[in-house]
């Protein structure tokens, strides 16, 4: 009898990040969370597949020439959302400090505001382009876009991972009908709301991280 490979790709549910204090307060977390562990088990699956077409991923820890060379990454809101509650209230030390600054003084298409010491400082929260966005073999070259001159090395996301990932999401936008849900991503309306990170108002965010310290700070015990 055949045992179960150990190496087989983790499902979305054991893969799934968990906040429970906070999911129990904001009803949209388990949505992103949900989502966000669909699009991660779609990306290891497709990992694995070209694994065993010999590619290697070149993408790790500490490399991040991706985040300051892209400067159209789409978001939705839905994950501004999420980026806008982990970065509030969960964020600490001095990454806090670095995106806070990076926040207060951000201008449009300026590298993306959440790199802090050469690694994403939102991680958990990071949204479903750069979750997809990894690269085969070489590392990128700083200023580097691989998808324009080594497409064959970016790895092409799974679309039913991507599609149920939005599937899960649109209940917060008052889509709960499941048939209305796939209707609305296979005819492509799911991406009307799309922005983009590098035009986004950051600065208001900072303001919102101000805001909840000085809370904090008559409240200490809370
Ligand atoms: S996309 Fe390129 S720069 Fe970004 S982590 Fe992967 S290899 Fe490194
Ligand atoms: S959110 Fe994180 S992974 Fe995405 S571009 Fe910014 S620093 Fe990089």
């Amino acid at each position: 009898m055949k045992t179960k490979k150990r190496s087989q790709a983790r499902s979305s549910s054991q893969r799934r990040l968990s906040f429970p204090e906070d999911e129990k307060v904001h009803p949209w977390l388990p949505l992103l969370l949900d989502a966000y562990a669909a699009v991660d088990e779609g990306v290891d699956v497709a990992i694995r597949s070209a694994a065993r077409r010999g590619k290697k991923i070149a993408c790790a820890k500490g490399c991040s020439a991706c985040c300051r060379t892209h400067r159209t990454i789409p978001v939705y809101p839905l994950e501004l959302v999420g980026l806008s509650w982990y970065v509030t209230e969960k964020m600490r030390g001095s990454e806090r400090d670095i995106v806070k600054s990076r926040l207060r003084d951000y201008r449009e298409y300026d590298p993306c505001p959440f790199l802090a010491h050469g690694a994403c400082a939102v991680h958990p929260m990071r949204p479903v382009a750069c979750r997809q966005f990894n690269v085969f073999n070489e590392p990128c070259r700083e200023g580097e876009d691989p998808y324009y001159t080594r497409r064959e090395d970016v790895l092409t996301p799974i679309k039913r991972y991507t599609d149920r990932a939005f599937f899960l999401m649109l209940p917060f936008y008052g889509i709960a009908d499941e048939k209305e849900r796939w209707k609305l991503i296979e005819t492509g309306a799911v991406h009307q709301v799309v922005k983009l990170m590098q035009t986004c108002n950051w600065k208001s965010l900072a303001g919102k991280m101000e805001e909840f310290e000085r809370r904090h700070a008559e409240r200490p015990n809370r």
